[in-house]
């Protein structure tokens, strides 16, 4: 499934559509180069659940949580993790323990210690805007999916 997004704002719409697809939490890896907008599109998923302040970049502490009215949300970014081993000085199972909604911004440095992630995103330039291509790993992420290609398909505004 792919999507074009033009700019910055249709990034944060679909964040925020991704955040109504999504009922009961689950694990989002977000793929892409540096600049791509992850942690855009992490702001839009964060607004989507209700949240109303700022979203901070996680680069230095690596996971930030945030109790949304729509549920426990951890959006991680995982760039300066030096090796998968220190997520296990972070505590990273009790994160995906319950139903809560976790957002991975460089998963690739989390390799081995990371949960198959429900949806994965892949974030790359085209043209003046972006590409996302979703992919599933599980009946949750699936579900999601196509919840939120409902949703992009009504919502005009
Ligand atoms: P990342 O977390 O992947 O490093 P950021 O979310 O910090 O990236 O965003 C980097 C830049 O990309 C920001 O300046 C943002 O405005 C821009 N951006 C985000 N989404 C889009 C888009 N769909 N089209 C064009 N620019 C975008
Ligand atoms: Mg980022």
């Amino acid at each position: 499934m792919e999507f074009f997004l033009a700019d910055e704002a249709e990034m944060v719409r679909c964040g925020e559509q991704l955040a109504q697809a999504v009922d009961a939490g689950g694990v989002v890896f977000l793929h892409g180069d540096l600049g791509m907008g992850k942690t855009t599109f992490s702001r839009g998923v964060l607004r989507g659940c209700g949240h109303q302040g700022s979203v901070k970049s996680p680069t230095y502490t690596l996971v930030e949580p945030y109790e949304t009215p729509a549920g426990q949300v951890y959006h991680f970014d995982l760039y300066r993790l030096g090796d998968p081993e220190e997520l296990e000085y972070l505590g990273i199972r009790d994160y995906f323990a319950n139903d809560a909604l976790c957002l991975i911004e460089w998963p690739e440095k989390g390799a081995g210690l990371l949960p198959t992630p429900d949806l994965e995103i892949q974030i790359t330039v085209d043209g003046m805007g972006r590409r996302l291509s979703l992919v599933s790993n599980t009946q949750k992420g699936a579900d999601v999916a196509d919840t939120l290609l409902k949703i992009r398909n009504t919502d005009t505004g």
